[in-house]
C-alpha cells in the first residue's frame, strides 16, 4: 500500500517535472484564488466571492496561446490582477486577515518568470520596476487602513487570525515553490549548456570523419611539444604518412569507398596507437602523428605495425574488396625551434619513400 502511494508520489512527480513551469506558477496561483474563494464564501462576501472567480477566470486565460506564449504578457496579468485582488481583500476585511503577505510572494514569483522569459526570448521585463510597484502597494494598503475601517467587520476575532495565519502558510509555500522551481530551473541549464559547451570544443578541435584531431590542435600541440622537449630534453617523434594511390581508389571506385579506406585507416590508427599519442587529419589522407617521449626507433615500429594492419584489412565495398597502403616518413625531435622545420624534413622523408615505391617507412 505504501509503495503503490510512493510509486503513484514519484509519476506524478515525474509529470510536474515535465511541465513548463510558468503553466506550474499559474496553476499554483488559481489554486490559491480557489481556496480564497472558500473563505469568502464561507464569510459570505459576495463582492470577493465575484473578485476570486473572474481572478480564477484570468488564470485560466493564461493557458490561451495567445497569453501563454508570452511570459511577459503572463507576468504584467498576473501581477496587475494579484496586487488588485490583495487591494480588494485588504479593503473588504482589513489589513488583519495578512492578505498583503501575498505580495512577499509576488516579488520572487516576478523574478523567476521573467528569468522563463529571457531563457525564452520573450520581452524583457523589469523585475526591479515591478519590485518598487509592489513595495508602493504594500505600503499604501499600511497606509490606507490605518485610516479606514474594513468593509466587512469579522466579529470572530480567532477566525481572523485563522485566515492570517492561512495566509502566511500560502505565502511561504508559493516561496518556497518558486525558490525550488527557479534553483532547479538554473541547475538544469548550467549543467546542459556545460554539456553543449564540452560538445562544442571537442567539435572545434576534432575531424568529423575520422575523429582524429584538425590541424588547428595539431599546430598548438607541436608548439608546445618542441617548448617540452627543449626544457626536459625528453624527445618525440613524428609520424607523417600518406594513402598511397588514393586518386585511382576515388576514381575507380568512387568517393564514398575512398571515404571508407580513410575510415579504415582510422579506426585501425585509433585501436593501435596509444591513447597519449596525437593523432590529426593534416591533410585530406594525410595523417600526422605525434608521439610524446618516443625515440625514431620506437616510432618505425609502430609504423610497422599500422603498415601491416593496414595490409591484412582490406576495405570491403559493395562486393568489391579494396586492398589499400600508406608510406610513412618519421622525423625525431632535433635542436630546433620551429615545428615547421621539422614537418618540412618529415614531409620529404614521406616524398622519398613515394619516390622508392611505397607502402614503406623511412627514417
Ligand atoms: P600518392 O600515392 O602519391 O599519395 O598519390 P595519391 O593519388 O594518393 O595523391 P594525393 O595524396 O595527392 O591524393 C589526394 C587525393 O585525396 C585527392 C583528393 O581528391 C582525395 N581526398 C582528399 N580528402 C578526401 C576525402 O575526405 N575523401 C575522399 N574520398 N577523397 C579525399
Ligand atoms: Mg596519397
Ligand atoms: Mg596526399
Amino acid at each position: 500500500m505504501i509503495n503503490k502511494f510512493k510509486t503513484f508520489c514519484l509519476s506524478i512527480l515525474s509529470q510536474m517535472k515535465q511541465l513548463d513551469h510558468g503553466i506550474v506558477i499559474v496553476l499554483s496561483v488559481s489554486l490559491v484564488h480557489f481556496l480564497t474563494l472558500v473563505i469568502f464564501a464561507y464569510l459570505s462576501i459576495p463582492i470577493m466571492i465575484i473578485i476570486s472567480l473572474l481572478s480564477i477566470m484570468v488564470c485560466f486565460a493564461m493557458f490561451l496561446p495567445e497569453i501563454g506564449n508570452d511570459y511577459s504578457m503572463i507576468v504584467k496579468i498576473i501581477f496587475t490582477e494579484s496586487i488588485f485582488y490583495i487591494f480588494s481583500a485588504t479593503i473588504c476585511i482589513g489589513w488583519s486577515a495578512g492578505f498583503p503577505l501575498y505580495i512577499f510572494a509576488l516579488i520572487p514569483l516576478t523574478y523567476y518568470l521573467s528569468y522563463l522569459s529571457t531563457l525564452r526570448d520573450d520581452n524583457k521585463i523589469s523585475t526591479v520596476g515591478f519590485s518598487i510597484v509592489a513595495t508602493i502597494a504594500f505600503l499604501s494598503m499600511r497606509l490606507y487602513s490605518y485610516f479606514q475601517e474594513p468593509l466587512y467587520r469579522i466579529a470572530n476575532i480567532r477566525f481572523l487570525g485563522y485566515i492570517y495565519m492561512a495566509n502566511a502558510c500560502i505565502t511561504i509555500s508559493l516561496i518556497l515553490l518558486c525558490l525550488t522551481v527557479f534553483t532547479s530551473t538554473i541547475t538544469y541549464s548550467e549543467s546542459t549548456l556545460k554539456a553543449r559547451n564540452s560538445r562544442l570544443s571537442s567539435l572545434a578541435i576534432t575531424d568529423p570523419l575520422t575523429g582524429f584531431y584538425n590541424r588547428r590542435f595539431m599546430v598548438d600541440h607541436l608548439r608546445q611539444a618542441i617548448y617540452r622537449a627543449e626544457q626536459t630534453g625528453i624527445p618525440f617523434s613524428l609520424l607523417l604518412c600518406d594513402i598511397d594511390d588514393f586518386k585511382i581508389i576515388n576514381d575507380t571506385y568512387g568517393h564514398n569507398c575512398g571515404d571508407q579506406v580513410i575510415l579504415n585507416m582510422s579506426s585501425i590508427m585509433h585501436r593501435i596507437v596509444r591513447d597519449s599519442d596525437y593523432i590529426c587529419r593534416w591533410g585530406g589522407e594525410e595523417i600526422l602523428i605525434l608521439l610524446p617521449g618516443c625515440p625514431a626507433s620506437n616510432a618505425a615500429k609502430l609504423a610497422e605495425k599500422i603498415r601491416q594492419e593496414i595490409s591484412e584489412h582490406p576495405v570491403s565495398y559493395h562486393g568489391n574488396t579494396v586492398p589499400f597502403s600508406m608510406t610513412f616518413g618519421i622525423q625525431s625531435y632535433e635542436a630546433c625551434n620551429d615545428y615547421l622545420e621539422l614537418l618540412k624534413k618529415a614531409d620529404s622523408k614521406l616524398y622519398q619513400g613515394k619516390q622508392n615505391g611505397k607502402n614503406c617507412i623511412v627514417l
